[in-house]
């Protein structure tokens, strides 16, 4: 066996990453080479030749590091200048393009995600720029969209409710009103925000906020991500009854109500142990989450289960995205 090269580690053939940090850093190892990525994938593939959107064909550019170190490529023709940045989430951000591909990194390869004071610790800036980065990178990279691939084949779905406990002392109160059951469940009708899901066996997840658990509302999203003909899986909500003969969807109902959870084929493991997955994930590493930001962490949490099994595509992707998402 030939000696172990210290100066280049390599990645152990039976580890489970498929993506280490060493091999993030040797294709990324500072600024300059995260700037040169962006400007041969978005706008020159050879690295020289650009379209130029003033002569309006295709020029040769030249890269210029200018006096306030910001760096442009410019049409050896006309002079006209352009950032590889523009449009992008990056753009006229004054964090180092460096950190944005690091914190990707890092949100790709933790299981769980980590918070956004962990990334005021790991890059060095303050808790507001950290806080700013995730939210851009959720609300901007990891959007779920009705276009994305549809879900078929045996689709489970279930909703649930997200937010705190009630306090020690509300739950006192409740008591002495004699009803503290449907003083508990009015309780989390006004602070819990509804979620809704929806999984394909061996497949991808969609999960969203909701304004309500109605039919109309969960309907929508239900047509507009599963193909006709597939079979749903849900609990004995009546909800589910009207959507599955509008959606012409073969139906499975589970009766949790009668302790009956699995039954055959016919269960809702695999949504809920999605669902169990964000509520550890943001109980224990984000600890609490308002309902304005809760889509936000969705978001995220969906990007990572549907690429799972590969964090080198889930980074090139959430990268490629970056590329591609101009606002
Ligand atoms: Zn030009």
């Amino acid at each position: 066996m030939p000696p172990v090269d210290r100066n280049a580690p390599r990645r152990a053939g039976s580890s489970e990453s498929s993506w280490s940090l060493m091999e993030f850093l040797r294709d990324f190892p500072d600024d300059a080479a995260c700037l040169d990525w962006l400007w041969h994938t978005r706008y020159a593939l050879d690295g020289e030749h650009a379209l130029c959107p003033k002569c309006e064909q295709e020029r040769p550019f030249r890269k210029y590091v200018m006096v306030n170190r910001n760096t442009s490529w410019t049409c050896t023709a006309c002079g006209h200048h352009m950032h590889p940045t523009a449009g992008t989430i990056f753009h006229k951000s004054s964090t180092s393009l460096h950190l944005w591909f690091d914190a990707m990194y890092l949100m790709v390869s933790t299981r769980c995600g980590i918070s956004a004071k962990q990334l005021e610790r790991e890059l060095g800036v303050t808790y507001k720029t950290a806080w700013r980065m995730f939210h851009l990178i959720r609300n901007e990279l990891m959007t779920q969209d009705d276009d994305d691939e549809p879900l078929s084949g045996d689709v489970e779905m279930d909703e649930m409710f997200m937010g705190g406990k009630p306090r020690a002392a509300d739950r006192a109160a409740w008591v002495k009103t004699g009803n503290a059951r449907s003083a508990a469940r009015k309780w989390a009708d006004k602070t819990k925000t509804p979620v809704f899901g929806m999984v394909q066996r061996g497949g991808k997840v969609s999960a969203y906020v909701v304004p309500s658990t109605q039919g109309p509302t969960l309907g929508r999203h239900v047509e507009a991500r599963v193909l006709p003909k597939s079979t749903i899986y849900t609990d004995e909500a009546p909800t589910y009854v009207g959507i599955a003969r509008r959606g012409r969807y073969d139906h499975k109902r589970i009766h949790h109500a009668e302790r009956v959870y699995v039954e055959g084929n016919v269960h809702t493991n695999t949504i809920e142990g999605f669902w169990s997955l964000v509520k550890r994930g943001i109980g224990g590493t984000h600890h609490a989450v308002s309902a304005k930001f809760l889509q936000g962490y969705l978001n995220e949490y969906v990007w990572r289960y549907n690429r799972r099994d590969d964090e080198r595509a889930m980074f090139w992707s959430l990268l490629l995205r970056a590329a591609a998402t101009v606002s």
